[in-house]
């Protein structure tokens, strides 16, 4: 998966389906009108949930997002705090907000009952603490800051520019380190603005909703890319593969798909760069056309699954893969230059030198016959694995 494909995935899509969602929730806002006595009380619900399933699964910045969300939706709806006090204080609480938000872009997520959660909590109390402190001091040295700094600075940019600098480092951090979480914090800070920065532009209540549903959503689709994705190569994991069996009917054929000599390889190259190619080898197989859906099967191993196809109407595509594979010449950055350069830096610092390398595979397949089990096929394929590496390897056998 390309850098620019994965960043579209896990970081603008979310972003895109929520800006949707709350311009649907715009356009038919008469037709809710009749919702809204539920709508207010979503955030009362769903709040707690995702702080439940957050902590469920080990996902502790969605929690604490979701308990600050679920406080100021309670301040706010309940009077636990004087309707007045919020509005004196709107611009602090937005800024002591926002570093919140943005200071869980750049922290891990760690357990809530530990350590590390009684520092999170201090952490947000100097947050908060923090923008009160910015506008005291613009407030206080009004006369010597507007002395000071050039006409365009201000006191109203001066007291929103940390606002701006926060949200462009929380977009930065998606950007670099893009995913869902990060994806779920720039949302959750960008609703946050929009309630303070452009009042009654969305209604608090669908933007808590909006969250949490957001935090819910990301939660359980990070946990099932975790269960069902291989970590190393991105391709859908062994676990995902019997998930499938599950569903399949009585016609489709198995392929395994072996690296030649791979440990060789590893010996040669090491394993660092053994682990490169078998990305880009991944990449090659998940490009799989025909219908195929592929597996990494662990270690060097590949499953193909066509469904409703026989064997001899895979050929064609596996044969494909393979000469893909073989034909493909693996660019890497010399490693071993890379750390010498390391230790001799400056005077290496020119030093791109590239390398390519290249792999070849084989390939058994074997096609579902009747009163016969997965487990059987499979058999079958890799006993037909075992005669294309007899056979010289580099080629695919039925
Ligand atoms: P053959 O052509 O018969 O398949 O020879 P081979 O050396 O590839 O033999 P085999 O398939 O038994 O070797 C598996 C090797 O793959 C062992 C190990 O060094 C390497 N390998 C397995 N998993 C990984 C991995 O995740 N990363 C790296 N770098 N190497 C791996
Ligand atoms: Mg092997
Ligand atoms: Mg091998």
């Amino acid at each position: 998966m390309s850098a620019f494909y994965y960043r579209c995935r896990y970081f603008f899509l979310p972003l895109i389906f929520t800006a949707l969602g709350l311009a649907l929730s715009e356009i038919y806002q008469s037709d809710l009108q009749a919702w809204q006595g539920v709508i207010e009380q979503l955030p009362y619900w769903l709040l707690p949930a995702a702080i439940a399933i957050a902590l469920q699964f080990n996902r502790s910045r969605l929690a604490y997002l979701a308990a600050i969300m679920l406080a100021y939706y309670l301040c706010v709806t309940q009077d636990l705090l004087e309707s007045a006090l919020l509005a004196q204080y709107s611009q602090q609480i937005l800024l002591g907000g926002a570093f919140t938000i943005g200071g869980f872009a750049f922290i891990k997520d760690r357990g809530l009952l530990s350590p590390h959660g009684l520092v999170r909590v201090l952490g947000c109390g100097l947050c908060l603490a923090a923008g009160f402190g910015w506008l005291w001091v613009n407030r206080e040295f009004k006369l010597q800051l507007d002395e000071a700094l050039p006409a365009p600075f201000n006191m109203e940019v001066r007291v929103l520019a940390p606002l701006y600098l926060c949200g462009l480092l929380v977009l930065i951090r998606g950007l670099w380190q893009t995913s869902l979480v990060n994806s779920a914090i720039f949302i959750t800070f960008a609703l946050w603005a929009v309630q303070f920065e452009f009042i009654g532009l969305v209604s608090l209540a669908t933007s808590m909703t909006v969250l949490a549903i957001i935090y819910i959503l990301t939660v359980l689709t990070d946990s099932y890319f975790l269960a069902y994705r291989d970590e190393l190569t991105g391709l859908a994991s062994r676990r995902a593969l019997y998930n499938l069996v599950l569903s399949l009917g009585r016609k489709y054929s198995v392929a395994m798909l072996d690296i030649d000599h791979f440990k060789k390889f590893n010996d040669t190259y090491g394993h660092d760069v053994g682990d490169q190619v078998l990305k880009l080898v991944a990449s090659k197989i998940d490009a799989v056309r025909g219908g195929g859906k592929a597996f990494r099967y662990g270690g060097e191993e590949f499953t193909i699954i066509f469904p409703r196809k026989d064997a001899q109407s895979t050929l064609s595509y596996l044969e494909e893969v393979r000469q893909t594979i073989e034909e493909y010449d693996i660019v890497l950055r010399n490693e071993q230059r890379k750390s010498q350069s390391k230790a001799k830096r400056g005077k290496a610092k020119t030093n791109h030198q590239q390398r390519t390398v290249s792999v070849t595979i084989s390939i058994g397949v074997a096609e579902h016959q009747s009163g016969e089990t997965f487990e059987q096929t499979m058999k079958r394929s890799d006993q037909a694995l075992y005669k294309a590496k007899k056979k010289g390897r580099n080629q695919v056998c039925v």
